[in-house]
Parts: structure tokens; C-alpha cells; sequence
């Protein structure tokens, strides 16, 4: 069985200080984990992640990247620039970025193509609104944004990790019941087996409110592989308690 992934979504929050105490406090508890562990943090944190996180069991990982290789694209951050800082993961298509920077599902499939060739796993968001799930359109919603990415990085979609973020629960404390969870990792996973013989090597991550009281449940779901974690990886006692269920 492959291992876990846990990644902390940092989002907008940190400060230098901040950022050591926190990373300190992780290291101090992490011990050997059973599973994959990483932070996605606002770029201009990379460099002291880099220095903090070097030889630790926890990888870097980054919340964007620009679909551009390089130019004059005042405000991005190229895939090469974030390979500079030893970055291993990208957060792409998060619903924050589709909902405030209006990316559409072919813009994403461009940032996750970027990442890719710059060999750095982009980690691509998934998940309906709460009107499309009350209209019924979980799966068609889901489905065409993962379609998109399939299309654009035809066989490297085996080098992919997919997260399922339900935006009703994301930040919100609602989290999705793990028959929902899992009735759409299931959805995501027929699909990805539709375009790749090795869908079953790709890592599903289910987001959305996951804390120390429910990670536990959900990680035992069949088709979820791991947890993208927002406000619980802000406080080091909640994100190890969830990597401790990543069994
Ligand atoms: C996220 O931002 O990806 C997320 C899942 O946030 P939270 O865990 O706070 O719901």
C-alpha cells in the first residue's frame, strides 16, 4: 500500500518568527512518519523553509506557480524559481484561486502542466460549491475540472497528487461525511483510471475542515490517500496528531 500524504495549506498566514516556532514544534514531535509530509507555504516563505526544513522529513511545497516559463509576467513565480528553493509540491486550481483570481479549469491544467515540466508535483484542487452540490452536480463539477488536466498533461497524469476540497467545507468547519468523501474519491478514481494504467500509484487527498477529531475516519477510506490541510496545520499539535493517523 503506498504511504500517505498530509499537506498543510498555510494559505495566507505565517511570519518569520512565526513560521520557526511553528516548523520547530513540528520537527520536536514528528519522529519517523508513516506517511509523506508537506507544507505549502506563501512563496516568500520558501527560502527560510528551505533552510528550516532541509534534511527533515517534511517537504516544501508552494501554493501557485505561473503557467509562463519565464518573462514579463510582473507578480509570477516560474516553476524554475520555485525549483530553486528545493520545492517538491504546488498547490494548483485551489478553489481560494478559482473564486478570487477567476482560474478557470484550462489555466489550472496549464500551471499543473508548468509544474510537471519542471518536475514538481502539482498537487490540483478539486471540489464543488455548495449550490452545485445541492443542484446535484458534485460529480460533473469535479469530473470536468479534473478532465481539464487530463487533457493538457495526457500520460504524466500518473505524476500527479488530485485533492478533493468540497468549498462548503473548506474554513467553514463542515466537514464532508466520509461516505460523501469517499463517494467522490471513488468518482475521481474511475476517472483517473480511465486515463492511466498507474491511477492507482496517484494520490487523492480529501480537504476541507479535516482535524485530529476526524482525520482519523477519513483516512481509512479506501480511495483517500491523505488529508490537504488548512487551519489545523497552523497549530504543530493538531497537524502531528493528523499525521499520526496517516497510517
Ligand atoms: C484548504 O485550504 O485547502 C483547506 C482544506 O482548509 P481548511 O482545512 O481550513 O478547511
Amino acid at each position: 500500500m503506498k504511504k500517505k500524504l498530509i499537506a498543510g495549506n498555510w494559505k495566507m498566514n505565517g511570519s518569520l518568527a512565526g513560521n520557526e516556532t511553528l516548523v520547530k514544534g513540528l520537527l520536536a514531535g514528528l519522529g519517523s512518519p508513516a506517511c509523506h509530509v508537506a507544507l505549502c507555504v506563501p512563496s516568500i516563505y520558501l527560502a527560510q523553509m528551505q533552510a528550516l526544513l532541509n534534511g527533515s522529513a517534511i517537504d516544501v511545497g508552494a501554493q501557485d506557480v505561473s503557467p509562463h516559463e519565464v518573462g514579463a509576467y510582473t507578480g509570477e513565480i516560474s516553476g524554475a524559481m520555485l525549483n530553486e528553493f528545493g520545492t517538491r509540491y504546488v498547490l494548483v486550481g485551489h478553489s481560494e484561486r478559482r473564486q478570487y483570481h477567476f482560474e478557470t479549469d484550462a489555466l489550472v491544467a496549464s500551471k499543473a502542466q508548468r509544474a510537471l515540466a519542471c518536475g514538481i508535483t502539482p498537487i490540483v484542487c478539486v471540489g464543488e460549491t455548495l449550490a452545485e452540490r445541492e443542484a446535484g452536480k458534485t460529480e460533473e463539477v469535479v469530473k470536468r475540472q479534473l478532465a481539464a488536466v487530463i487533457h493538457t498533461n495526457g500520460h504524466c497524469i500518473s505524476e500527479i497528487v488530485v485533492a478533493y476540497e468540497p468549498v462548503w467545507a473548506i474554513g467553514t468547519g463542515k466537514t464532508a461525511s466520509v461516505e460523501q468523501a469517499q463517494q467522490v474519491h471513488a468518482v475521481l478514481r474511475a476517472q483517473l483510471k480511465a486515463a492511466t494504467p498507474q491511477a492507482d500509484r496517484i494520490h487523492i487527498l480529501y480537504g476541507g475542515s479535516m482535524n485530529a477529531a476526524n482525520a482519523a475516519q477519513l483516512l481509512a477510506q479506501p480511495d483517500i490517500d491523505g488529508g490537504l490541510v488548512g487551519g489545523a496545520s497552523l497549530k504543530a499539535a493538531d497537524f502531528l496528531s493528523i499525521i499520526a493517523s496517516a497510517l
